[in-house]
């Protein structure tokens, strides 16, 4: 059965290559009948930021890609949080010891510095293994003595010297790596916590992870985790690796940063961020006004296409029509412009009902009150194709709620005249007595009316339009009056003409 895992470290917001990581994830899962596992990597205490877990969850139930086993769910590989699962990771990264594959290292953080003066190509690896205090070099007796005493130390993987190692990735086919780059990564910290490369292997063993989906920062840690699972006997258990494109910034120049947000001027993190520690916001997409199906469709885009020209998707039909093998190998660019008209596509797609609880929602937090749901719904209908970002919304719509408490009377003014007034006057006073408030009867009778007082379009129509909205915008006049409704229109008139 298939299984795959998304495997987050909580220590910060959630950035949209996380959340593409995420997507791909659950599409690839649901599309094979598996399982999505949520897996918290919180081993490194040191970059532990309080809040991530919770905001990581949340992040996933906003953008309706739930994972079906996680530390809140449960499931049949409980528990899900590294840090319960302390006790697991110690006694594998012991039998590495007992095999020979990995060793005691008991360098105090002075004399690493020192290594690091010393020579300028330090790593800890075989080259210079010899120069530090670790198991390799001292006599079983010494090491017994110093792990007696309760020294501190870590525990290492024993790369190999001059050996390649490779893997086959289903996005970038085979890919291999030279032993004598990559240094002998800490597998278990002095405080008995596993690093991410130790337990994330064990983990993926555990768990019965089939598929493993993760950024490309991650492909020069490859060979340390396929030495694990080689090391530990569970080569054939190893799951198939994609490692996915970076996200890139809107000129193709290196990776969308986390801090790449604030510079370019647009969210880089899948919703708000507030650290604690530091009392910085960082902005996210849906606070901003985004909706999760818009969101999710502009991530599946970035380094994905279904081979036509389609682009607008839904959760169902990506899970549908997903191929790891449609995944490109090229980073994906950015671009906010794109990622808004997104947006826009799907308001328009989405019907006044299903806007509703989030365009009330920008309504009340402005402080409008609506106690009409058809209406509102009627007003949604009217004025969705106006709008990107749901606090677009309110822009668009708070005319139809409240009268304009001011108008925009740039083109109306130095053209105004007693005639026009007159006009309106008359006008509200037709509309009075006409037994029924159509759109298209009103425009009718307002044309007819316009040409027996000699005006043109551009004499009345806009001025209309302003006493009803306050602006230069929005729909057609006449289904503006028509849902205001007749009284409504009236008392915009006559207040306009005050
Ligand atoms: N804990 C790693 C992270 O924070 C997971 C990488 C992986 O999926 O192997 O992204």
């Amino acid at each position: 059965k298939v299984r795959v895992r998304f495997a987050p470290s909580p220590t910060g917001g959630l950035h949209l290559g996380g959340v593409r990581t995420v997507l791909f994830n659950y599409l690839f899962a649901r599309k094979h009948g598996g399982d999505f596992v949520l897996r918290i990597e919180d081993t490194d205490q040191s970059r532990y930021v309080a809040g991530a877990e919770q905001y990581i969850l949340d992040c996933l139930t906003w953008c309706g890609l739930t994972p079906d086993e996680s530390p809140v769910a449960g499931g049949h590989y409980a528990p899900y949080r590294q840090s319960e699962r302390k006790a697991i990771y110690r006694q594998y990264a012991e039998k590495l010891v007992m095999e020979g594959h990995a060793y005691y290292a008991f360098d105090t953080p002075e004399e690493l510095d020192q290594n690091r003066k010393e020579f300028p190509n330090f790593q800890y690896g075989h080259a210079y293994r010899d120069t530090l205090r670790n198991s390799l070099n001292l006599s079983q007796h010494e090491v017994d003595q110093l792990l007696d005493a309760g020294t501190p130390h870590v525990i290492r993987i024993k790369m190999p010297a001059d050996e390649h190692i490779g893997f086959t990735d289903m996005i970038r086919g085979y890919v291999n790596f030279d032993t004598n780059q990559v240094d002998d990564k800490v597998l278990l910290k002095a405080d008995g916590m596993p690093t991410y490369h130790l337990a994330v292997v064990v983990d993926d063993f555990l768990m019965k992870i089939t598929h493993a989906f993760r950024g490309e920062e991650w492909l020069p840690s490859a060979p340390v985790h396929l030495l694990l699972w080689k090391y530990l006997g569970w080569e054939a258990d190893m799951p198939q690796w994609a490692h996915l494109p970076l996200i890139l910034k809107p000129d193709g120049h290196g990776k969308l940063s986390k801090r790449d947000g604030a510079r370019l001027g647009f969210p880089v993190f899948a919703m708000n961020w507030f650290d604690a520690k530091t009392g910085e916001l960082t902005p996210g997409f849906r606070e901003l006004g985004f909706l999760p199906e818009a969101f999710v469709n502009l991530l599946a885009m970035l380094g994905w296409n279904d081979g036509t020209e389609q682009e607008i998707f839904t959760l169902d039909e990506l899970v549908e029509k997903f191929s790891i093998e449609r995944v490109s190998k090229a980073g994906a660019k950015f671009d906010f412009e794109k990622a808004k008209w997104y947006n826009a596509e799907w308001v328009k797609k989405l019907n006044a009902e299903s806007l509703k609880p989030k365009v009330a929602a920008v309504l009340a937090d402005k402080g409008v009150v609506v106690s009409d749901d058809t209406y509102l719904l009627q007003v949604i209908d009217m004025i969705k194709d106006r709008c990107t970002l749901l606090p677009d919304f309110y822009q668009q719509s708070v005319y139809f709620f409240q009268q304009p408490a001011e108008y925009d009377l740039t083109a109306v003014k130095p053209k105004w005249t007693d005639a026009k007034t007159d006009f309106f006057n008359e006008f509200a006073s037709k509309i009075e007595v006409s037994s029924t408030y159509e759109a298209v009867e009103l425009e009718t009778m307002f044309k007819a009316f316009m040409e027996e007082k000699s005006f043109k379009m551009g004499d009345v129509m806009l001025p209309f339009r302003i006493m009803l909205v306050g602006g230069k915008f929005g729909p057609h006049v006449f289904d503006i009056a028509a849902l205001l409704g007749k009284e409504e229109t009236i008392s915009r008139i006559n207040k306009a003409l005050e």
